[in-house]
């Protein structure tokens, strides 16, 4: 008896499968085939196979009863029981309806040949039996989530300026919110505080935000101090081992911060995360420079302030970064003049301002290299 159902099983199960393509892939040796089903006597894909084959995502909205395949970060949207997808603003016919039979939805076989001939022309190819995607254009760099950290909080009051007493940690806050709100507003990218508060951060959670959220830059946003009174300027930094003994003494200053943090955050700095975080940091090394040559000239010409050039340190709050990761250092708040320029929102706006349009210009660099 079980040997007959079996058999039945089997059969009916082959009479499903209609056929198959085989899938390559540009630029890897990853193979995989996609399965053509019949219902009804009409060819479909299994909606979580083509998910699978393009790297892609569904979603299901059954209160609108549509189902979205987002595959090369575009959105193919279905609707149950009907014969279009929409894609951008425009409907397809697929010339056959969306099904949806033992809990899995089932596309018409035609959408492999509207990817191909409409929707993603250049990404997929099909010869004969044979799909060929191209899925490594999309490994390309994409900004579409930026991390903004103002440096210090809560109980770290990062520098105090020496005349009014400004606080770093207040200055930055103003500076990286004004940076959220011209980034939002203006560019297609979603902008992320690792504080929005007078709260304290730790070093570690700060890159730890970035890296959970996935972001594709990190700025970290700070205001110098140095013995030297007369020090005045701007610089930003990247990261990497701190070379000359001023980038020494920043590097002190920032690092200094770990001293606020429980002694259980601090094992995290050990030399072997230094090193693998290094590591993973250096991947976005070119990034990392250009963004920071960018960010340093864009400020220096909005607050015509002295250009102290591109530097390199050690900075924690850079170290474990997975993405291009700049530390900027607007101004001096240990000098006179330059305290006072930063206590006014003018000089606040202008270093927003200044950031803002950096990350544009990175930006819209990289968008057009995709
Ligand atoms: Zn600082």
């Amino acid at each position: 008896m079980k040997k007959i159902i079996f058999i039945i099983f089997l059969t009916i199960s082959t009479q499903l499968i209609a056929s198959e393509y085989s899938v390559s892939y540009v630029n890897s040796s990853r193979k995989d085939h996609l399965l053509v089903v019949k219902l009804d006597n009409r060819n479909y894909f299994n909606i979580y196979d083509l998910e699978r084959v393009f790297d892609g995502k569904v979603s299901i909205e059954p209160n609108s009863q549509t189902i979205t395949l987002t595959i090369f970060e575009k959105k193919c949207k279905f609707f149950f029981y009907t014969k279009w997808v929409k894609f951008g603003n425009q409907n397809y016919n697929l010339y056959a309806d969306i099904r949806i039979a033992d809990g899995n939805f089932y596309v018409p076989e035609h959408f492999i040949q509207l990817c191909s001939k409409k929707l993603f022309s250049e990404l997929v190819i099909i010869e004969g039996n044979c799909i060929i995607v191209n899925l490594s254009s999309m490994e390309n760099f994409l900004i579409k989530k930026i991390v903004i950290d103002p440096g210090h909080g809560g109980k770290d009051p990062g520098a105090v300026g020496r005349i009014l007493k400004l606080k770093e940690k207040d200055i930055v806050l103003e500076i990286s919110k004004e940076v959220k709100e011209l980034l939002s507003k203006n560019l297609d990218v979603e902008v992320l505080l690792t504080r929005e508060t007078d709260k304290f951060v730790s070093l570690g959670d700060r890159t730890d935000f970035a890296n959970n959220h996935q972001a594709d830059l990190f700025i970290s946003i700070h205001c110098n101090a140095a013995y030297n009174r007369k020090a005045n300027g701007t610089e930003v930094y990247y990261l990497s081992p701190a070379k000359t003994d001023e980038a020494r003494a920043v590097e002190a200053l920032e690092n200094d911060a770990i001293r606020f943090e429980d002694p259980e955050s601090i094992k995290r700095y050990t030399d072997l995360d230094f090193i693998l975080y290094d590591m993973r940091q250096s991947e976005y090394l070119i990034e990392s420079i250009e963004l920071a040559e960018i960010c340093q000239n864009s400020l220096v010409k909005e607050l015509d302030t002295k250009d102290k050039g591109v530097k390199y340190a050690n900075f924690y709050v850079l170290r474990g970064a997975f993405m291009p990761a700049v530390l900027v250092e607007v101004a001096f708040l240990s000098n006179k003049w330059e305290e006072q320029r930063l206590k006014s929102s003018w000089f606040q706006n202008q270093a927003a301002k200044a950031i803002y349009d950096s990350i544009k210009q990175f930006k819209e660099k990289y968008d057009k290299m995709n």
